[in-house]
């Protein structure tokens, strides 16, 4: 446990002499939703879905994972999403874009974070305004059919017309159960019964959460590690190729040296504290072969790294349900015809040809059709049929 996790889980007399604030926070809280709810204050409505990700308490709660997931299974059926962040930088001005050459200082650990793991595949904005933000990115892309707000649970200024939530489910996820700044919550815990989808972040069975029967609840788990070459994300390395080799590992997190443990992976580890920004001096290792960190500190080298720098990677598995929820609701909003127009094949991204009565969307180009389940198409190769040679297109 770090000092934060100390923190977060205590109730000491400094925790009470925080908890007026608490509620304070929380009051204020409410007091917004109420301006916005009577109209005092008016909230914004972008031309595009938006789909809010966040955690009810701070950190990350595995939120950076499920974004990643988001955009590919949202790309997978033919959708083009863009994020907004507002970013935790020195950059409280105007939106700018993140990409992969972005520098840290600029926007931020977790925007580069995004940026490194997507790969650069949809665009990505941040700024302290959400809406401008928003706005801006539309702006700048607007083949982007759906936005991902990556935090702001909390912002009610801007419409959603998704909301899910990642609770950690693998520590005791809540603290010591209070708001800011007296405990990590960063709203009630009865807020998780008004989102679409709680998603619990699953890295061991130990404790289990009820978020009660009125809220969908899915399920998100470790899948393959593996691990890739900082300077060439394409360098691919499995688990054994790191058996024998003299290994320096930065990081701050006992889970992370616990699972090389597991993995049988013998290495000397060095702490990297939260938010600290690496220097080139920092991590000369004469005798390393191998330096190994997990994506979060990793990006943080990418200026001055070399090809001993090593990525550790976890995949995620995401219970199905959820994309069928997004999806559903994603429907609900673009309306019928509309969705079935902008979808484009997830292969070629050639326009598709709706069969109304066959249920199924026709690319002409690969000779696939997508089929519609539920009245929500299932943009994924593997699910498409062949269309053989006899059948006319
Ligand atoms: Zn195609």
């Amino acid at each position: 446990m770090n000092w934060s996790e100390l923190y977060w889980h205590r109730v000491t007399p400094f925790h009470v002499l925080l908890w007026p604030l608490s509620l304070l926070f929380i009051m204020v809280l409410a007091f917004k939703r109420l301006l916005f709810r009577l109209g005092i204050l008016r909230s914004v409505r972008l031309p595009v879905p938006i789909i809010f990700v966040d955690s009810i308490t701070v950190g990350d709660a595995g939120k950076t994972s499920l974004v990643i997931w988001l955009i590919n299974a949202l790309k997978a059926f033919g959708l083009r999403p863009g994020i907004i962040s507002r970013g935790y930088s020195e950059n409280y001005g105007s939106p700018i874009p993140v990409t992969i050459s972005s520098k840290l200082k600029v926007v931020g650990n977790r925007a580069l974070l995004i940026a490194y793991q997507s790969k650069d595949i949809c665009p990505i904005w941040i700024g302290h305004d959400r809406v401008k933000v928003a706005q801006a990115l539309l702006a700048a892309h607007p083949e982007c059919n759906v936005l991902i707000c990556e935090d702001g649970l909390q912002d009610v200024r801007l419409q959603r017309d998704l909301e899910i939530v990642v609770v950690d489910n693998s520590k005791q996820n809540f603290g010591n159960g209070l708001i800011l700044p007296a405990g990590p919550l960063r709203d009630s815990l009865s807020r998780l019964n008004k989102v679409t989808a709680v998603v619990m972040n699953q890295k061991s069975s130990r404790s289990l959460v009820n978020t009660g029967s009125h809220v969908k609840t899915f399920y998100m788990r470790p899948g393959n590690v593996y691990f890739t070459n900082l300077l060439n994300p394409d360098y691919r390395s499995t688990i054994s190729v790191f058996r024998d080799k003299s290994i320096h590992v930065i990081t701050d997190s006992q889970d992370f040296l616990d699972q090389l443990k597991y993995l049988k992976i013998n290495v000397r580890s060095h702490s990297a504290i939260n938010h600290y920004q690496f220097t080139k001096e920092d991590l000369q290792f004469p005798d390393a072969e191998i330096i190994l960190m997990k994506a979060e500190d990793a990006v943080k080298c990418l200026s001055f790294a070399n090809k001993k720098f090593w990525v550790l990677h976890e995949e995620i598995v995401v219970d199905i349900g959820l994309r069928e929820t997004i999806l559903k609701k994603l429907r609900e909003q673009f309306m019928d015809p509309k969705l079935l127009d902008i979808l484009v094949c997830p292969l070629c991204k050639g326009p598709l040809t709706y069969k109304k009565n066959e249920k199924e969307l026709i690319c002409k180009a690969d000779r696939l059709a997508f089929p519609i389940r539920d009245g929500i198409p299932v943009m994924l190769e593997e699910e498409a049929r062949i269309l053989p040679a006899e059948e006319e297109i």
